[in-house]
């Protein structure tokens, strides 16, 4: 992170009422709001929609926009916020977003609303593409293997939950705030999909708590100008918190002309659809990855000419709730996970059932860096051969999960084809091809 001494001085733009739609309401009603004359919000010219570009040559460390606290929309900030305090015990949830939502449904929809101007930006949610709103034979014929149809399955449930359970009975608690003809199950579901890609979510301060316990993370707020930004894995600007404003700060030089790009978080293809509706092409996402699901090392295990299948039925019953190991284009990121399940799965039968007896392995933090090695990409040549055998059939199980193998090989090296799928073809299309080709290069490692 830049160092604020360090910082060049910042020229900031003359606030010319009526030049831009999106500097809107901050010029108007938000005194500390400074945005750079180095940058421009735009509609066109940008990936998507509205997104930021550089007038000049930006250099790293410069401050683009400084926002400050009190432009922040949140529980605290709200209208509503001393209700929602008053009450926050009934409006416990799972997901911890329902504050935020409560405050959302009665800014949007009310007239003299502080934030009206910056809410009005969005007359309807229609432009929102999540796999969410998809049809659900559409995510299950164009999503299958991804992992987005089952994790959308869930997000909806949930979200018939909350409103039915904590949502609608507060709403008809407060009748002059809420009503339950405007506030509908379709709008809170449509801005939980706002909330999921145009949010931000303030870092937790360090703990230094000797208690293993995690502090439940920070509720979700909206950043009015922050959130005009797109994202790319290789972005060049970053939000910075501190005690009185947010910064987007330069994190790498930016030309005149280019867009700013800010980052959503180490992103995934399949995270980056199922959350903001968007892919990028698997080349130029760095953090793209692919899961293999625990059950396909089982199975890789059961199909070794020497495997004990009363045994390893034993060692399943043991491992069936891990979660599934997630590859990235140069490791695997549950190498510690991988490491255990593979030496389980590789046990005689006396050496399982001693380990059943000490209740599992000790772990050993200080050979977490070492398994890193074992399971990156160079790792994966030099691996057991067993582990290999089984690390490269539980990938061709999970490849063979998912829809078109060989259709989608031709469509993505053929540019017209591309250009005549629909949005979500397209997107469907971009997820599977990433995770397949980082399950192939498993394979190939491995083979
Ligand atoms: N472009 C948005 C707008 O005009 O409202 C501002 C960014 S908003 C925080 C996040 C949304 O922008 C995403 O849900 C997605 O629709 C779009 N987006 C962001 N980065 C993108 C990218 N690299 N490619 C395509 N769409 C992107």
């Amino acid at each position: 992170m830049a160092c604020e001494a360090k910082r060049p001085k910042v020229r900031f733009r003359q606030i010319d009422l009526g030049d831009l739609e999106t500097e809107y309401w901050l010029r108007r009603t938000v005194g500390s709001f400074q945005l750079s004359i180095q940058v421009q919000v735009c509609k066109g010219g940008v990936v998507a929609d509205y997104g930021m570009v550089a007038q000049e040559d930006i250099g790293e460390g410069e401050v683009l926009f400084t926002i400050p606290r009190s432009a922040l929309l949140h529980q605290g900030t709200t209208h509503v916020a001393a209700l929602l305090e008053q009450e926050k015990d009934s409006l416990e949830s799972t997901s911890g977003w329902v504050p935020l939502l409560l405050a959302l449904l009665y800014e949007y929809t009310t007239t003299q609303s502080k934030w009206k101007p910056y809410l009005s930006l969005w007359t309807d949610f229609k432009m929102l593409d999540h796999p969410m709103f998809w049809s659900k034979e559409e995510r299950d014929s164009l999503l299958r293997g991804t992992g987005i149809p089952e994790a959308v399955d869930k997000d909806l449930v949930n979200i018939k939950r909350e409103y039915r359970d904590v949502v609608r009975p507060f709403i008809s608690k407060h009748p002059d705030m809420w009503n339950t003809r405007t506030h509908t199950l379709e709008l809170y579901t449509q801005l939980v999909a706002f909330v999921m890609a145009y949010s931000f979510q303030e870092p937790q301060e360090e703990d230094d708590d000797e208690d293993d316990e995690e502090d439940p993370p920070n509720p979700p707020m909206m950043v009015p100008m922050a959130d005009m930004l797109n994202h790319v894995s290789k972005h060049n600007a970053n939000l910075e918190f501190t005690p009185d404003s947010l910064k987007m700060v330069c994190v790498r030089p930016i030309k005149k002309g280019e867009e700013v790009f800010n980052t959503y978080g180490q992103m995934a293809n399949w995270q980056l659809l199922h959350m903001y509706g968007f892919t990028q092409t698997h080349s130029d996402n760095d953090a793209d990855t692919a899961d293999i699901p625990v059950i396909n090392l089982y199975k890789a295990a059961t199909k070794e000419p020497d495997g004990d299948q009363q045994l390893l039925a034993e060692m399943w019953e043991l491992l069936r709730d891990k979660e599934a190991f997630v590859f990235g284009k140069d490791s695997c990121f549950t190498h510690t996970e991988l490491h255990s399940v593979l030496k389980v799965l590789c046990m005689s039968r006396e050496e399982f059932l001693e380990f059943k007896n000490n209740d599992g392995w000790e772990d050993d933090e200080d050979e977490d860096e070492t398994i890193f090695q074992v399971f990156s990409n160079d790792g994966l040549l030099e691996l057991k051969s067993k582990w290999r055998r089984l690390i490269h059939e539980a990938a061709r199980l999970t490849v063979m999960g998912y829809p078109n193998l060989d259709e989608d090989r031709v469509l993505m090296e053929d540019q017209a084809s591309l250009e005549r799928l629909s949005r979500r073809q397209r997107n469907a299309l971009k997820v599977r091809y990433g995770q397949k080709s980082i399950l192939d290069k498993v394979m190939e490692l491995t083979k």
